[in-house]
């Protein structure tokens, strides 16, 4: 008989302000929508339970434990050298085992941004598996870049992409659950660090 393992693991949503990282944990977690902007202030964190299919074919019970951001502003409008005043404190960071990194796609600026996001993570915990992911696809008329150009970005880092959109939902389980699968084979690989 094999014994049941579970898994419990930080995730981390990176990127500008108003790329959708409240909202599509919202949609992930409760299947909700909201089109007004509340900026999030302090950190909300939210659980949520997934059976993920490891490499090994075994199936790890695994809880996300999902970090929203602290009320950061929109650094993006200001000098590029802003970025430290306006990136999270390093408290949010610690510990997490993965990442989803954001942008808009009605916003190249929120694309070209995504490397100090990046860094600043890699930075604080070390190469931790990330997902990509260019939001607000539902809003077709205004999209400023295709999700290739994001892929090849996403591409040097060895990370899966997706064009969703936390108003219908496209693709948000997926890219949660690509995330899941990626973290639970990290742990698996190196148990220590669990
Ligand atoms: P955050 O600052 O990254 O947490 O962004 P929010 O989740 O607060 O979203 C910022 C704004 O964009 C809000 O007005 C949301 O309703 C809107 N929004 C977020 N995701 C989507 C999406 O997929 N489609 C559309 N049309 N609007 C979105
Ligand atoms: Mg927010």
């Amino acid at each position: 008989m094999t014994e049941n393992i579970r898994v419990k693991s930080k995730v981390i949503l990176l990127g500008d302000g108003a790329v959708g990282k409240t909202s599509l944990i919202r949609r992930y977690v409760l299947d909700q929508f909201r089109d007004e902007y509340i900026q999030t202030i302090g950190t909300k964190v939210t659980k949520k339970e997934i059976k993920v299919t490891a490499a090994n074919h075994q199936i790890i019970d695994t809880t996300m434990m999902i970090w929203d951001i602290m009320g950061q502003r929109d650094y993006y409008k200001e000098h590029i050298l802003q970025f430290n005043k306006y990136r999270p404190q390093t408290k949010y960071y610690l510990g997490s085992r993965g990442a989803m990194i954001i942008c808009d796609v009605t916003r190249k600026t929120t694309l070209q941004n995504l490397p100090l996001w990046v860094n600043s993570i890699f930075e604080e915990v070390g190469p931790v598996p990330l997902v990509f992911l260019a939001n607000k696809s539902d809003l077709t008329d205004q999209h400023q870049y295709t999700v290739e150009d994001l892929a090849s970005f996403a591409r040097q880092h060895n990370s899966p992409t997706f064009l969703t959109s936390a108003k219908t939902g496209e693709n948000v389980d997926i890219a949660f659950y690509k995330l899941g699968e990626s973290m639970v084979n990290a742990i698996l690989k190196d148990p220590s660090r669990c």
